[in-house]
């Protein structure tokens, strides 16, 4: 008999919010740290994972690009983050935000870039048989005219893996700011690129936030989006708009201190219906994976069996990949929850 644990991390799962550097194993960033002469803030690396705020948390996160110098590198970090989350969480798709004006600086130009990413990843789903795709990432903390500029950069050397626009960081003035990359995004929609934005998450964001990512980016996909409930109207607005939310509930405890509990305002979205996703956005760096999304954060939110198996299959609806292969990746899905029920004497499952 399986229990609510074991229900909730064997769903087979899509993770659509995953920056990509965050799912560098702890003991990879070390030894690539330790080979290239690269500064840790400190060799402990459970005190390296100790942020105060956000910011905070970006030092680190930027550091971890650092220690990349080579293709296979990347190809390896790529690898090794897919086995992890296959066998914590029963990953079965993911998209990963990269951020190309942070490599270039590295010595990696855009294509060269993406081709490691993607040989690392290919080879990961022909062990794994899990799928991908990549989502160029807006430096939020870098000029408007040069997220449009990285909008060029993706459109001028097209790669089959790479779907869309996201976002990481914030601006300088540590806002979120979406209408600060609506030229990025208009450029983006023109030439066919899906688009999604972080919004609602920070200390100093709004509902607004989230319905001007929606209303005047057009975004397919709201990263976070948390702060909407803060507004009925706003949340009216952003629920018929059917936009799907990519929600990422241990960061929410680690950078804003939200307990777990059913007032949080993930568990808010999920009860006003709106298409919410589970996501770790900073896996390794907000010590989660993919499976204690499901299996710690839902129950304490007051969901079982039935929500996690709606919120994962979400996941599968809205990913970025072709029809062919989302409508493949649904069947699947279907068969595995419909046999993971069976197994479960739950009453929720039911
Ligand atoms: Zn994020």
């Amino acid at each position: 008999m399986l229990s609510l644990t074991d229900y909730l991390r064997l769903l087979p799962k899509a993770e659509l919010h995953c920056h990509f550097v965050s799912v560098m194993r702890l003991t990879t960033l070390r030894e690539l740290a330790t080979a290239h002469d690269v500064l840790l803030k400190t060799d402990d690396l459970d005190a390296l994972l100790d942020y105060d705020g956000l910011p905070d948390f970006l030092d680190v996160f930027n550091a971890a690009h650092n220690v990349l110098t080579t293709g296979d590198e990347i190809a390896r970090v790529a690898y090794e983050g897919v086995h992890d989350a296959v066998r914590d969480g029963n990953l079965r798709y993911r998209e990963y935000f990269v951020n190309p004006d942070n490599f270039t600086s590295l010595g990696f130009e855009y294509p060269s870039l993406i081709d490691a990413m993607t040989d690392g990843l290919t080879q990961a789903k022909r062990d794994f048989g899990v799928g991908f795709r990549i989502v160029a990432a807006i430096n939020r903390s870098l000029p408007p005219a040069t997220a449009v500029e990285m909008v060029r950069t993706v459109i001028a050397h097209p790669r089959d893996a790479v779907v869309g626009i996201g976002q990481d960081d914030l601006t300088p003035e540590l806002t979120e700011d979406p209408l600060r990359f609506r030229e990025a995004y208009a450029l983006a929609e023109r030439h066919g690129l899906r688009r999604s934005a972080h919004a609602g998450e920070t200390m100093n964001a709004s509902a607004q936030n989230v319905v001007d990512a929606v209303e005047v980016l057009n975004v397919d996909r709201v990263d976070h989006g948390y702060r909407v409930v803060d507004d009925a109207v706003a949340l009216e607005k952003v629920a018929a708009s059917g936009v799907a939310f990519t929600c990422t509930p241990h960061s929410t405890d680690m950078l804003s201190s939200w307990q777990f509990t059913p007032d949080h305002r993930i568990a808010q979205m999920i009860r006003a219906g709106l298409p919410v996703t589970f996501a770790t956005d900073d896996a390794v760096f907000f010590k989660t994976d993919i499976g204690k999304e499901y299996t710690v954060a839902l129950p304490a939110m007051g969901f079982g069996g039935a929500e996690g198996a709606r919120i994962a299959r979400a996941g599968f609806e809205a990913a970025w990949c072709n029809d062919d292969e989302k409508h493949e990746l649904l069947g699947e899905v279907d068969g595995a929850i419909a046999a993971l029920n069976a197994a479960w004497k739950g009453d929720e499952a039911r």
